[in-house]
């Protein structure tokens, strides 16, 4: 039986792969094939399979039966097309071996350069460039590289060879060494790898290639590459493919050099050619960010026809693959070649601008538009700004790296950055510069600050993925990660003082300053109003004030899907009313207190009724423990009871009386109101005298009482006869009707397992998920915060299910519920109020569950909206473009 194909070769003008076979090849492997195929000029190579990383992860680290065979095979190939050969002292093949993926996991994985390169081949290397130096030197990088990437043996060692050898010859640059010096730093390196490991440096290419890899194999799992892969939910189990590439030299001489292209800014989406190069280098030095390398306009004048040519194969990149790409490339001796093409990282400003101008361009429909702006960056979009009004005094510039502002303590360590924030801190990683291992900290962090780098350095480019405001190359910021500290015009600036970086703009501030939440406008409302246009799924707000039902309505939501009416009781006035209530002795005293609170909710529930222009607006009765309204300390109660004239004494047996071992399961919800009717009531009756004035007046008004927190359908019939009684009152007082409907929040599983019956009685569902989630699982949502983040760390769950919706049970009885609810009322509104109504994953999953609207705070309406779109098109768009899944 013939071996599976596990080798496809690119090269003189045609490639065994296309851009479809991204799976199998990964990005780079399929996209190199697919430039080959398009002729644009690639040094050529082969992309060994993800499938036979995979089998040889189950092979424990052998190579699949066949694989090497072709790898030899292809090597053949290769050697032909270059008209070199492995390891000749005359004309020797070098070539790269680099790792890819199905997506791109920036700097996560291993690469290897200068492969190929022995005692004999660094002399053909030599001879052919004419340049000893040069041949030495990419010797000795190789010998680096390779010994780090697959012998284990730290850089340390090596980077200190160098270093003692700089010394000696009294330089300060690696450039100041001569051949004699870099034959000697290749003989130390040799030595180093003899004491370390027991055995001689591979001279056999073949042996190199091999062991190469090997290990860029098993760089698929890594500890940072596992990190990376759990923070973007991407599956452990694909796998790498490896690209085996001949080499072109960027440093070899001033006509040489290597740099990075965006085919669009992928910082503001402007359409321009954007990026960064270094004369004289190779890749690695551009994206380490150690040199600060130049703007990609300056190479117009460096070298005019690669400059040209760069552009003009950016611009048909774009066009074939329908968005922006991130290219790599390499000047050897003045000719340009492309190392890389990939879908461009951006920030989502650029996401949205690219999208909304492509669409303008012709390049793409509205479906993609939409489809191109993922809801978790729009909601980056939305992300704070420091307020203009606020006095800022800038005390260091950087690069614009990430955009946005962010708050926080500075911390000066990755690992500190994470055990900060599993406190509760908010912070902001300040490094000299950011490497693969700092991805966990930059993740937990509000926002990141580096001394060195550029725009496309680490640090940017991780940033950009995960939407952290970054402010990049700040030099003016001196460092000591030793004193945990950094310098900056004279001042210190310690471990925990509070810093504010804007990554819009590159600015470093001192202290904690304002900051400001955006509005919707320009290309952003319109790529959502076209998400309006393709989404099922309704979108209202969780909003407690008439200041949140007018962002509602600015955010052009469709209604208010959770009014909690308690968070109008903690305003001065209403918590001395709401005070007096919770210490009166009996109902007689609870009603006085109640009727002063009446007028003031009454005049909120019009207001919010007002702004809503006839929009649904359901109000939940009361819901909170009554503990939540009175303080706590000792203090607080003397003042408290002079206030209001009472004994302390008095007060202090109130609290005790209130004192509950699980307050959150305790009495609250319409367990209170069915004790203290009178609450429900009063509420009813601020609700329907508002309503009736809105009706009095000519306005539109649709009012939707809610109950919270029902296990069975008596506690609801129990509420709900008190609201229709006062509602009924109300109108027959006031002459005029009001159209309104009573339901009831779902957020118990007993509820969901008697959906049918209490839907026979309630017009409308709505899921608290918040509680839906604490009862369902037994978590305490006031403190789960001790245990989970553990729980992601280790895997025993996958995310954070009062984050996203624990689909497998949570999500369980929800899909239960309505089925059961509109199997007893058929068309039954079912919406979701919890905080997961505001989050992309879970908006796609109450749209498949059918659920009528989600409901979450005015500022993710925006993202809920695209969510709901990418739901609806998902379903039934087979995007066929490339480069898109
Ligand atoms: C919920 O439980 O999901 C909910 C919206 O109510 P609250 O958070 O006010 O308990
Ligand atoms: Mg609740």
């Amino acid at each position: 039986m013939a071996a599976k194909k596990y080798v496809y070769f690119f090269g003189s003008g045609r490639a065994e792969g296309t851009a479809r076979m991204k799976d199998l090849l990964g990005g780079k492997g399929s996209n190199l094939a697919e430039m080959t195929n398009l002729k644009i000029p690639v040094p050529p190579g082969f992309t060994i399979s993800t499938e036979a990383c995979v089998e040889s992860m189950k092979l424990r680290g052998k190579f699949p039966a066949g694989m090497w065979t072709q790898v030899e095979k292809n090597l053949a190939k290769l050697e032909k097309a270059m008209g070199l050969r492995f390891g000749d002292r005359n004309a020797p093949l070098l070539v790269s071996v680099r790792s890819g993926a199905r997506v791109s996991m920036p700097g996560m994985m291993d690469t290897v350069l200068n492969l190929g390169l022995n005692d004999q081949a660094v002399e053909g290397l030599a001879r052919r460039s004419q340049d000893p130096r040069f041949a030495y030197d990419s010797y000795r990088r190789f010998i680096q590289m390779f010994s780090n990437v697959v012998l284990d043996i730290s850089i340390k060692y090596f980077e200190e060879i160098l270093e003692k050898r700089k010394r000696e010859r009294g330089v300060e640059l690696d450039t100041e060494l001569t051949t004699a010096d870099l034959q000697e730093v290749v003989r130390r390196y040799k030595a180093l790898v003899r004491e370390r490991r027991g055995r001689e440096f591979p001279q056999d290419p073949r042996q190199q290639l091999r062991q190469a890899v090997g290990a860029v194999f098993g760089s698929w799992n890594n500890p940072r590459a596992i990190k990376y892969r759990e923070i973007h939910r991407l599956p452990h189990t694909w796998g790498t493919a490896v690209n085996v590439q001949a080499m072109v030299f960027g440093n070899m001489g001033e006509r040489s050099g290597t740099g990075v292209a965006f085919t669009r800014d992928p910082g503001t989406g402007e359409k321009r050619l954007f990026g960064e190069f270094l004369m004289n280098a190779q890749g690695e030095d551009v994206v380490a960010g150690i040199r600060t390398p130049q703007s990609v306009e300056k190479l117009r004048q460096v070298s005019p026809k690669a400059y040209q040519e760069l552009d003009r194969i950016c611009r048909r990149l774009e066009k074939h693959y329908r968005d922006m790409q991130d290219v790599e490339f390499t000047i050897q001796d003045g000719t340009l070649f492309l190392l890389q093409t990939r879908t461009g990282k951006r920030t989502p400003t650029a996401a949205v601008r690219m999208a909304v101008d492509m669409q303008r361009e012709g390049l793409i429909d509205k479906r993609l538009a939409v489809l191109r702006v993922d809801p978790h960056q729009v909601e980056i979009l939305l992300h704070p700004m420091l307020d203009p009004k606020a006095k800022v005094e800038r005390v260091a510039r950087g690069l614009p790296a990430s955009p946005g502002a962010a708050v926080g303590q500075a911390v000066f360590t990755a690992e500190e950055a994470e055990a900060w924030a599993a406190r509760g801190e908010k912070v902001i990683l300040v490094r000299a510069e950011t490497s693969a291992e700092d991805v966990g900290g930059m993740h937990a962090a509000q926002g990141i600050l580096t001394a060195r780098g550029g725009m496309t350095s680490h640090a940017a480019v991780v940033a950009r993925g995960m939407g952290k405001p970054c402010v990049a190359g700040c030099g003016d910021i001196s460092i000591s990660e030793a004193e945990r500290s950094f310098l900056v015009k004279g001042r210190t600036v310690k471990e925990s003082d509070w810093i504010t970086i804007d990554g819009t703009t590159g600015d470093l501030m001192l202290g904690r300053l304002p900051l400001i939440q955006p509005e919707l406008s320009g290309d952003f409302a319109r790529l959502v109003k076209w998400a309006d246009d393709f989404r099922k799924i309704g979108v209202r707000t969780n909003a407690d004030t008439p200041t949140d039902a007018a962002a509602t309505m600015d955010f052009e939501a469709e209604g208010i899907g959770l009014c909690r009416t308690e968070h109008m009781f903690f305003v001065e006035d209403r918590i001395t009313a709401m005070r007096e209530m919770i210490v009166a002795d009996d109902a007689e005293g609870r009603r006085k207190a109640l009727a002063k609170l009446l007028p003031m909710q009454r005049s909120d529930f019009k207001a919010i009724f007002e702004r809503m222009k006839g929009l649904p607006v359901i109000i939940r009765i009361f819901d909170p423990p009554l503990h939540e309204f009175l303080p706590k300390t000792a203090h607080e109660l003397q003042s408290l009871a002079a206030d209001m004239g009472i004994p302390l004494e008095r007060l202090e047996r109130k609290v005790q009386a209130l004192v509950e071992s699980n307050p959150m399961l305790g009495h609250r919800g319409c367990r209170l109101a069915i004790t203290y009717p009178e609450i429900t009531e009063m509420q009813a009756s601020a609700i329907f005298e508002a309503a009736c004035q809105m009706v009095k007046e000519r306005k539109k008004v649709l009012p939707e009482v809610m109950v919270p927190l029902v296990g069975t359908v008596e506690e609801f019939r129990h509420q709900r006869a008190i609201i229709d009684r006062v509602a009924a009152g109300v109108m027959r007082k006031s002459g005029v009707k009001v159209p309104y409907q009573v339901g009831t929040m779902i957020e118990t599983p007993r509820a969901c397992l008697v959906s049918d019956e209490i839907a026979a009685e309630a017009e409308f569902f709505s899921f608290g998920t918040n509680d839906l989630t604490q009862t369902t699982f037994g978590f305490s949502r006031d403190d789960a915060g001790k245990f989970l983040p553990q729980y992601i760390e280790e895997g025993i769950l996958q995310d954070d299910p009062f984050i996203s919706i624990d689909e497998q049970g949570v999500g369980e009885l929800m899909a239960l519920s309505v089925r059961k609810g509109r199997s007893a009322r058929k068309g039954l509104e079912v919406g979701i109020c919890g905080e997961h109504g505001g989050d992309p994953r879970s908006v796609e999953f109450c749209h498949r569950t059918g659920l009528d609207y989600v409901s979450c705070s005015p500022y993710r309406v925006p993202v809920a909206k695209m969510a709901g779109a990418h739901a609806a098109l998902k379903e039934k768009v087979k995007i066929t473009v490339l480069g898109e899944k």
